[in-house]
Order: C-alpha cells, then sequence, then structure tokens
C-alpha cells in the first residue's frame, strides 16, 4: 500500500527528510507543507547578503517548490500552514493561506520540521519601523530594503552572539557603524573565556563598540522610524536596528500533544530522529532536541548541520533503510572579520558542571611558518577528563586554519580517542599549511604532561 508522509517544514530538516525518503522509496506519497513562500532556504548566508558579499537573494536558497518537484519528486505546498496535528486520527489540518481555505491530509507518517522562532524583545517602541529579527528569508529582504530606502550609518545589533558578531563584520565592510548591545558581561558568551579575550581584542582593534552589562529597555523613534534604543546605560542613537538574541523551537502545533519535550519545547528524539516513542512520527531541526555525545543528554543545538543530518537520517528510515545519527558534538565557526573562530566539545565551565574532572591548557601557537600568506597565532584552549584522558573540547581562534583542527577534535571527541592515541596521529605537513607539530599535536601533548 502507498504510504502517505506529510512533512511539516520545507528548509533544512524538512527537504533533507523529503529527500532522502524519496529516493530510497519512489512509491511514497510525500507532500511538505511550508507557511512560508519559499523554501530550501540557506539562512547561513544572510549576514553575508546583507554585507554585499551575496548580491542575489536567490542564492539564499537551493531549491523552488518547482525545482524540488522536478529534481526530487516531492510536492511542496507554501503557503500552507499546518494549524492542527492529531495523533489518532492521524490527520493534519491545514490551512491554504492564499485563500484561507481549510483542508484534512492523512497522514500514515509525520515528520514534523517546524524549525524555531527568533526571540523578540517585548519593549515600548517595538512596532517601530526599521527593527528586524534575522531568521526568515522575508527578515532579510525587508532589512535589505530598508537599507536600500533609508540613510543608515549605525546599527543598533542587540544581542553579541555568533551571528550578532557575524553582523558586525558585514555592516562595517558596508561602512554603517555597528553598536552591539549585550546583556551579559561579554559577547559570545557561551564561548570559554580565553578565546572571549581574543574576540574583544579583535573588536577593540576594529574600533567597534560593544557595550556589555547593558539591558535594552524601550525603542525611540522618530516620524514612525526607530532613531535610538534607550537602555540601563544609556541611549544610542541607531537608525535600524536588528535583534538577535537568540530562539526557541516553534513548538506551537505539538506541544499539547503529550510528545516529549525539553524545557524550551524542542522534541525528545532517538538516533532514528523520531519522536520518542513513536515510530511514524519523526522531528528534524531547530524543533528537535539531539543527543550530546558527551554528556549523553538530550541537548538543544538548533544549526544547519544538525538539521540536515536529522532531515536525512528522518527520511532514509521512512525510506526504509535503516540509518541512525549517533548525535553532536556540538562543532561551530564563525567568522570576523580576518578571524576563525570556533568551537566543539564542552567548555571548561561546562565540563565542570558536567561532573567530569576537568584539565585544561590554553596556548598560543602558530599556524605555520611566518614566511606565508596569513601566518599568525592561533589561540586554542583544550580541555579533557583527568579520568579517561578523553578530550571534552576544544575551541579556536585565529587568522587560518581553525576549522580543519576543529574537525579533528570533532572526530577525537566523537570517537572517544584518548589523548595518547593521538598525539602522533599522521597530521599531514608542507610549510605553507602547518608546522611540523602541527597546533592541534602540540597541544594534545601538552595536556598529557597536566593529566
Ligand atoms: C542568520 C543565521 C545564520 C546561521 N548560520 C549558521 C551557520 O553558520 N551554520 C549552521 O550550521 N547553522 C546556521 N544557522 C542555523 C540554521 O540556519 C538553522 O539551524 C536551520 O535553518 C534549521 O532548519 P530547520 O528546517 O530546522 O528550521 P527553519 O529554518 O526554522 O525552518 C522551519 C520552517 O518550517 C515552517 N513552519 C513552521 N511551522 C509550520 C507550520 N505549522 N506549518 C507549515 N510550515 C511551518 C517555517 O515557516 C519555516 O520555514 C543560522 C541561522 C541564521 C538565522
Amino acid at each position: 500500500m502507498k504510504k502517505n508522509v506529510i512533512i511539516i517544514g520545507g528548509v533544512a530538516g524538512g527537504t533533507s527528510a523529503a529527500a532522502s525518503a524519496k529516493r530510497l522509496n519512489p512509491e511514497l506519497d510525500i507532500k511538505i507543507f511550508e507557511a512560508k513562500k519559499n523554501i530550501s532556504v540557506g539562512s547561513c548566508s544572510f549576514p553575508y547578503y546583507i554585507g554585499g558579499l551575496i548580491d542575489d537573494p536567490k542564492k539564499l536558497y537551493y531549491f523552488t517548490p518547482n525545482t524540488f518537484f522536478n529534481k526530487k519528486g516531492v510536492e511542496v505546498f507554501t503557503e500552507h500552514l499546518v494549524t492542527e496535528i492529531n495523533l489518532n486520527k492521524r490527520c493534519v489540518l491545514v490551512k491554504n493561506l492564499k485563500n484561507n481555505s481549510f483542508f484534512e491530509e492523512n497522514f500514515d507518517v509525520l515528520v514534523i520540521a517546524t524549525g524555531a522562532k527568533p526571540i523578540q524583545l517585548k519593549v515600548p517602541g517595538r512596532e517601530l519601523n526599521g527593527i528586524f529579527n534575522l531568521k526568515f528569508f522575508d527578515d532579510v529582504i525587508q532589512i535589505k530594503e530598508y537599507m536600500n530606502n533609508n540613510l543608515i550609518k549605525k546599527v543598533g545589533i542587540i544581542g553579541g552572539g555568533n551571528i550578532g558578531l557575524e553582523l558586525v563584520e558585514n555592516f562595517s565592510r558596508l561602512g554603517i557603524t555597528p553598536v552591539v548591545i549585550e546583556k551579559l558581561p561579554q559577547p559570545a558568551a557561551t564561548y570559554d573565556t580565553e578565546i572571549i579575550d581574543s574576540i574583544l581584542k579583535e573588536l577593540n582593534h576594529k574600533g567597534i563598540e560593544i557595550i556589555t552589562d547593558t539591558t535594552a529597555q524601550e525603542y525611540l523613534g522618530s516620524e514612525g522610524k526607530v532613531s535610538a534604543v534607550k537602555t540601563d546605560n544609556g541611549v544610542f542613537e541607531v537608525d535600524m536596528v536588528v535583534e538577535t538574541i537568540g530562539i526557541r523551537p516553534n513548538s506551537e502545533i505539538y506541544k499539547d500533544l503529550g510528545l516529549k519535550m525539553l524545557p524550551n519545547g524542542a522534541l525528545f528524539t532517538n538516533s532514528k530522529s523520531q519522536a520518542e516513542g513513536y515510530s511514524n512520527i519523526y522531528a528534524a531541526g531547530d524543533c528537535a532536541g539531539v543527543k550530546n555525545l558527551i554528556t549523553g543528554k538530550m541537548d538543544y543545538f538548533p544549526l544547519g548541520t544538525t538539521a540536515n543530518k536529522q532531515g536525512r537520517t528522518a527520511g532514509n528510515n521512512i525510506g526504509g533503510v535503516l540509518d541512525t545519527y549517533k548525535g553532536t558534538a556540538k562543532a561551530q565557526v564563525f567568522k570576523l572579520f580576518d578571524l576563525e573562530i570556533g568551537k566543539t566539545g564542552l567548555t571548561e565551565a561546562e565540563s565542570k558542571s558536567s561532573g567530569f574532572e576537568t584539565i585544561a591548557i590554553t596556548l598560543d601557537l602558530k599556524n605555520k611558518s611566518s614566511v606565508f600568506e596569513k601566518s599568525g597565532t592561533i589561540r586554542i584552549k583544550l580541555i579533557g577528563d583527568k579520568n579517561t584522558h578523553r578530550i571534552l573540547g576544544c575551541s579556536m581562534i585565529g587568522i587560518e586554519g581553525v576549522t580543519k583542527r576543529l574537525d579533528l577534535f570533532t572526530s577525537l571527541i566523537t570517537y572517544k580517542i584518548p589523548l595518547e592515541d593521538a598525539k602522533y596521529l599522521d597530521l599531514n605537513y608542507s610549510p605553507p599549511f602547518s608546522t611540523v607539530w602541527d597546533i592541534s599535536a602540540i597541544a594534545i601533548q601538552k595536556l598529557i604532561t597536566k593529566m
């Protein structure tokens, strides 16, 4: 019998699931319902579209509904909002947003890939023009439009996390002065202090104003447009604002179904990307939890990397091939001007609070011989477990070569390789790329001496 597969959400999680399932089993009747006009959106590139490195908004999505149907054979219904899920009757209620009509669709298998919503500041003046979030395709288009139609000299960026800092670089490239307002004592607060110190040094060097320990309390405006951010630490004049203060799972349609969730509303998933306790309900992406490979606990790691893997695992299992995604090491990276900044595993504070007997070192080492282009220092922080001699986490900041080394540490963490087995790993070497004892090997050997 032909199986009906309904997928809610048409971005990374949803389209990955659909494409894999259909490839393995072309007989499946798969429908994607997506509330917005666009699918398969590459949100990770939004800051670079704002900064002008990407010139065409069409480059911000990989497929249109038509090209997805032609290449993957899956029907996509855009501007179709799923308003209700009935697990007993195995059906969803769908609202066609183009004509406001409703209809029901039955499913044998359901994939929840509803993603996340941006958290918005609830302060007076939020309704003024020129205040944006940066989550959806529509957001980035509206930001660009506003920039084109208004003279923007200063932009307020609320929140100094990875995305806020990516925006700092991109607005600066356009000659727009970013003013970052951060509630916490430091930006990039999920990083280890030693890495944050280097980030602050770079921001200072570039003359970027980071106002920390400061809470935005109100947006002030003139002629309906935002003109300043009032905080508990003074008033900052701006011509536009982008809020990047985080996201939360889009749990509206499933939160009352009795599915197991993290406190923020992310669905518990197993290694097949099934919602815990269900064999015909899958969850993928920013609405789903993922197992943390170091702590073994359900965690929330809403990145495109996770969404694609969960989506593909779901799709492969739906398509009839057993596939498992064992979990995340929480590898991540971002660019800030000339620097690559990234981490994998746990920070020192997280290692300690997870109960590990933690040993950590921080070293400043050369990425390659100084005669070569982009030679410089990489600061590496490496964290190990005194009992097992396993690596718990690693973070790095430097001019070039952070990303490849972080991938190595992700592998060591994932496969739980003891430091002693990794110290003479056959890392490739030639002077334009590294030193004969690479940064990774030096750090591993140094950490062993502290164990
Ligand atoms: C500015 C920015 C930069 C980023 N940079 C990186 C990066 O460098 N690296 C990285 O790995 N990740 C990055 N990410 C994160 C990455 O983009 C997300 O993790 C990824 O898009 C998640 O995909 P998703 O399919 O789970 O959810 P989403 O992208 O949130 O998509 C979910 C979709 O579901 C639809 N939907 C929700 N509810 C319903 C409903 N009831 N009915 C119909 N449709 C519904 C929504 O309209 C939405 O389009 C970045 C994100 C942003 C915003």
